[in-house]
């Protein structure tokens, strides 16, 4: 099989489900126990917390809450940050349901939300939209650090500094699920108050994740229990998972990976004028839109060679609609006709190329196929 589809999920190597097992078999100690092989526990889960800190660029004294995957985590900044009753909710046009769907409930609960329409060729947040929109009003604004519908790269030292200009007080909240380990970024330097980041995006299992929370910055509890995670998240931390997700923080290859993606728009010369490209910003995303086809089919049509390919993000892929790209502007059968391809560490150069070709041949075919 030839999986292309990174960005929904990635495979967990050998190396780290005997992590996992290692940790559900022999070290499986609830870290809250007062026994000393639970304390060591709880001393091997604080260096993942100092590992997560480390990439992110977060200051030494930040806090990391471990949460079930990143939607949780962004549900915990959004509903369990602190802002004034009155106070306004910026949102960005790309965000992931994850956050989409927290601006609109925030909405159902009476709150004053706006959204920051995104560039129509790059697809990154318009930042000048975003400086007529922020005012000393808002209190929280979402703007995530790449796009995983398409890759964009948002600059979030700008959006902080845009931010900070009308409204130095806002909550900044940035989702870095298809950034953190892959492209460089600061949390620190950049100015932001809280960072959502998962694991299966890593090679690590699903349904783990974390929320960094800048120092001095409070955030409540938005579920009741036992009180881990000093507080703020209750219910006994995933420890197998949460071992895994600190085997996997590295630096994964920026260039190789450009490389894949190079590769693969590069064997694209025969339909280059019949697809587009939906903005163009991290290596390890490609989006195309191909009108007069459907990416469904598309998909399907790659599956009887074995690649494996995605139609915009799987968390959406039920329906028809897409916001994002909607949103940069792209046509009702553009939309229909938009595949993603999202590299990872364990593609190689041949299959990408090899993949690239199949996608040339099929996208002809259907091509054919329609205008008869
Ligand atoms: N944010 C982005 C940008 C994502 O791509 C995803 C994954 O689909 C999520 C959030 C949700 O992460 P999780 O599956 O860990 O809840």
């Amino acid at each position: 099989m030839i999986y292309l589809d990174n960005a929904a999920t990635t495979r967990v190597d050998t190396e780290t489900n005997d992590v996992i097992a290692k940790y559900n078999s022999e070290l499986y100690f609830n870290p809250s126990a007062l026994y000393s092989v639970s304390g060591d526990i709880k001393i091997e889960l604080d260096g993942v917390r100092d590992k997560i800190k480390n990439m992110l660029g977060a200051s030494r004294d930040s806090r990391v809450i471990f949460t079930g995957g990143a939607t949780e985590a962004s549900n915990l900044a959004i509903f369990g940050s602190v802002v004034r009753r009155g106070k306004s909710y910026v949102f960005s046009e790309g965000e992931h349901p994850s956050v989409h769907n927290c601006a609109l409930e925030l909405i159902r609960r009476g709150v004053d939300v706006s959204s920051i329409p995104l560039d129509k060729s790059t697809g990154e947040v318009d930042y000048d939209k975003l400086d007529e929109i922020i005012d000393d009003n808002v209190g929280f604004v979402s703007v995530m650090l790449v796009s995983n519908e398409t890759g964009a790269i948002n600059d979030i030292p700008r959006v902080v500094k845009i931010v900070r200009k009308h409204s130095p007080t806002a909550i900044i909240h940035v989702d870095a699920v298809q950034g953190f380990c892959k492209i460089p970024f600061n949390m620190a330097s950049s100015g932001v108050d809280l960072c959502s980041i998962s694991a299966h995006k890593i090679y690590g299992p699903k349904g783990v994740g974390a929320l960094v929370v800048r120092p001095n910055l409070t955030i409540k509890n938005i579920v009741f229990g036992g009180g881990q995670e000093k507080g703020i998240r209750s219910g006994t931390e995933n420890i197998s998972g949460i071992m895994a997700l600190g085997n996997v923080i590295k630096n994964y290859d920026y260039d190789y990976i450009k490389g894949l993606k190079d590769t693969f728009i590069r064997g694209l010369s025969s339909v280059a004028d019949k697809i587009r490209i939906n903005g163009n910003g991290s290596p390890y995303i490609l989006s195309i839109s191909i009108d007069g086809i459907r990416g469904e089919t598309l998909v399907h049509s790659l599956e009887q060679y074995g690649i494996i390919i995605g139609t915009g993000s799987a968390c959406s892929s039920s329906k028809i609609e897409n916001r994002v790209l909607n949103n940069m502007g792209r046509s009702k059968s553009e939309i229909l006709g938009s595949v993603r391809i999202s590299f990872g560490k364990n593609n190689t150069a041949d299959e990408v190329e090899y993949a690239s070709k199949m996608f040339c041949v099929e996208v002809n075919k259907l091509l054919d196929m329609n205008k008869r």
